[in-house]
């Protein structure tokens, strides 16, 4: 029949149908998209399910469209399907998306994959409804007219890419682009179809062969209607809950591995990132040198914040401490908390000798104020240990060198910073066998006291001695307290130390009284034995065993052990008092005086520090120091005391100052017990001293006449 003489019936497509078509369109790309976002970056076999699922709701969402548009009957005449064509069309609607989406998300960013895709979408719009118009088995059969799917699969194929293009990159991870482009896939596809079934011209007068069939034309367009969204609903409802628990799993993830690289408590980075962090500057360093720093802080006097306080206060205090490094490190340095108490400063590039000297004096000066947790002032300081790169060898040693570098200083005394030295690692590992042999040294009896007269500055008498420590190491010889001292109190030592210390003044006390000399003796306190609950205690059972009268003995506390918890300081010496021992506050002048406490404490004795009687002939600061001082003593009604007077004039000015007692290598060194007994006995010692009548009142025979 020649196609010129015939007539064909027209199709009219309901728009609201056409509509809902189009809408199901999207709804069905949105979900394919959503789905197949997985398949980027993963092999085939881990993204297969996610896959299966996009491909079956975008193959059967473009088979729905088809139906759901010829719901509306736009031919005007009632038809049925065969089934297995329609079958065919939807397995190839499966099959062709789940090549054009594997294709599109997980072939990369390769050019061919993607066209192959967009060819591949093309085919099965096209291929879609003609195969389900052929299953209408339409008599006389349609002639198919080649230009309109021609230009749809044109169309589909161009859309395809463009679509592509809207996700690229990072945008296909947001919803957002991904709902635009299946809105502009969805109205496409559907579009493409329409024109597909356009292109099929029915003859007038033709029926569906399988009108009356299983497969009813209604029964289809309900399967489109409702099952379909129904598909891309569940799927999309998977997806979504999928993907909040792959977030949830990322975040939980993200959090293990931050606590991994943070510590908890500052929230500082931890010594395993700083290392990392570290390592990573060396390998950057090799190639393109530059200088940099390492700062290690360790603080000083923390230990005894935490045993005395308490784990909370301590926590609470490295929080604050953390805090002010923070703030005075800047946002260009690396701080790190890398101990208990220590913290370390990656400083660079750039960082020179200057540089970091100003960085870690910045840092001193930070934690120079004393801090406030929970009403208590607290008061801290550090040893800082400087290591440049690349003056001080590689940077991967730095952390130990910067190390010792800080034990280093705060064995001269703390508060202050060191550069890196190569003799300070010895010193390290000497260390480390002083602790060793330290540790047996009271069982080993090592151990003695030395004492050193007080003297009374008007008259020239021997008031009392100062007990000092000695160590005898069998092969270093005599190790000055200086050095031991510290290290006792850095590793929980000095209790045991301070124990034996308050022990063998009382029983050398009781020897003395036996031979007549009733000397009165004072110990010097760590700032771990305040802490001690029963520290009065201590002492009170060891004076009983003694029989020492408690005001034969003078308890000497720094005035930095004093003020750093200057309200428990307070307690301690109350009833240190209630004991009957006095108190003296040693180093006076160095630590943060608090003028309020100081007038509440019961201490009887102010001793002035070394250090400005040192300076006292030369320095009118420090004769400053000592008249204030001696004028507080005297406001105050306490006694004052200067020690350190090697010379003659330094002890005119103390006694014309207004100094009580003067203690010093002018009038003595330190001396053992028996020397001291023997002075005090024949007249042998070091100076033409007079011992104070008193030290032998009531044991010292009446002289006959
Ligand atoms: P400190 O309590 O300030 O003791 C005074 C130090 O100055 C002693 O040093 C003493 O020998 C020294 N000294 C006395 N007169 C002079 C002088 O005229 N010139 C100079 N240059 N120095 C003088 P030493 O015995 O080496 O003790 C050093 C520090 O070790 C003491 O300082 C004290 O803080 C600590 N220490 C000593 N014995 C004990 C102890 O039994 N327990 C505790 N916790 N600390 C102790
Ligand atoms: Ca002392
Ligand atoms: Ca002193």
């Amino acid at each position: 029949m020649d196609s010129h003489d015939t007539a064909f019936l027209a199709w009219h497509f309901e728009p609201v149908l056409s509509v809902a078509a189009a809408l199901l369109a999207a709804l069905a790309c949105y979900v394919a998209l959503d789905l197949s976002h997985r398949l980027a970056g993963e092999r085939l076999r881990a993204s297969a399910p996610w896959l299966a699922g996009a491909a079956l709701v975008l193959g059967t969402g473009l088979w729905s469209v088809h139906f759901l548009a010829l719901a509306g009957r736009p031919l005007n005449l009632p038809v049925g399907y065969g089934g297995a064509l329609t079958l065919a069309g939807w397995t190839l609607g499966v099959l062709f998306s789940a090549f054009a989406l594997h294709g599109a998300f997980a072939g990369g960013t390769r050019p061919g994959r993607r066209v192959a895709a967009a060819l591949a979408l093309a085919a099965a719009v096209v291929a879609g409804p003609a195969l389900y118009v052929s299953d209408m088995r339409l008599a006389p059969a349609p002639q198919w007219q080649p230009l309109l799917p021609a230009l749809a699969a044109l169309g589909v194929f161009v859309l395809c890419l463009a679509c592509g293009a809207l996700l690229a990159g990072a945008r296909g991870a947001d919803w957002r682009w991904r709902a635009a482009a299946a809105g502009l896939g969805g109205a496409g596809l559907a579009a493409a179809q329409h024109a597909v079934v356009l292109a099929a011209q029915v003859p007038e007068g033709a029926v569906s062969l399988h009108e009356h069939g299983w497969l009813a034309d209604t029964t289809l367009a309900l399967l489109a209607g409702v099952a379909t969204p129904a598909l891309c609903v569940t799927l999309l409802a998977l997806s979504i809950m999928e993907s909040r628990m792959r977030r949830a799993l990322r975040a939980a993830i993200e959090r293990i591995e931050e606590s991994s690289r943070t510590d908890a408590l500052t929230r500082l980075p931890n010594r395993r990132s700083f290392e990392a962090r570290l390592n990573a500057a060396a390998r950057h360093a090799a190639q393109s040198p530059s200088a940099m720093a390492v700062l290690f802080v360790g603080l000083d006097q923390f230990k005894p914040v935490n045993d005395s306080f308490g784990r909370r206060i301590g926590d609470l205090l490295l929080q604050a401490v953390a805090q002010r490094l923070r703030v005075a490190a800047g946002p260009r340095a690396l701080l790190a908390r890398v101990g208990g108490d220590e913290f370390v400063l990656l400083l660079g590039p750039e960082a020179g000798r200057s540089e970091s000297a100003a960085m870690a004096q910045k840092l001193l000066e930070a934690l120079a104020e004393p801090f406030e947790i929970e009403k208590r002032t607290l008061s801290l300081g550090a040893s800082i240990g400087v290591v440049l790169y690349p003056r001080d060898g590689s940077l991967t040693t730095a952390m130990a060198n910067a190390e010792a570098a800080s034990h280093y200083a705060k064995r001269n005394g703390g508060s202050t910073f060191a550069f890196f030295e190569p003799r300070m690692l010895g010193d390290a590992r000497e260390q480390v066998e002083l602790l060793r042999d330290l540790r047996h040294a009271v069982a080993k009896n090592q151990l003695e006291l030395v004492y050193q007269p007080k003297v009374h500055a008007p008259t020239g008498e021997i008031m009392g001695v100062e007990a000092l420590l000695r160590w005898h190491h069998p092969q270093r010889g005599m190790v000055s307290p200086a050095a031991f001292i510290p290290l006792a109190e850095r590793h929980g030592l000095i209790v045991t130390l301070g124990q034996w210390v308050i022990e063998e003044a009382c029983r050398q006390a009781r020897v003395w009284r036996d031979q007549g000399l009733r000397m009165r003796v004072a110990i010097n306190l760590s700032v771990h034995q305040l802490r001690q609950p029963d520290l009065a205690g201590r002492i009170a059972a060891a004076l009983k065993r003694h029989q020492i009268n408690p005001n034969l003995l003078t308890c000497e506390i720094t005035e930095s052990a004093a003020m750093e918890d200057a309200e428990g300081t307070r307690a301690i010496f109350e009833k240190l008092a209630a004991v009957g021992v006095h108190l003296s506050i040693d180093d006076f002048g160095t630590g943060f005086c608090n003028f309020a406490m100081l007038r509440k404490m019961p201490a009887e004795e102010l001793k002035i520090d070394r250090s400005f009687v040192l300076d006292l002939e030369a320095s009118a600061d420090a004769r400053a120091v000592v008249d204030a001082v001696v004028k507080l003593g005297q406001a105050l009604g306490r006694k004052v005391v200067a020690e350190g007077v090697e010379t003659e004039g330094q002890a005119q000015v103390l006694r014309a100052l207004g100094c009580d007692v003067l203690q010093g290598y002018l009038y003595a060194k330190p001396m053992s017990a028996k020397a001291l007994a023997l002075w005090a006995m024949n007249d042998v010692g070091p100076r033409a001293i007079e011992f104070s009548a008193s030290l032998f009142q009531e044991t010292q025979p009446v002289p006959v006449h």
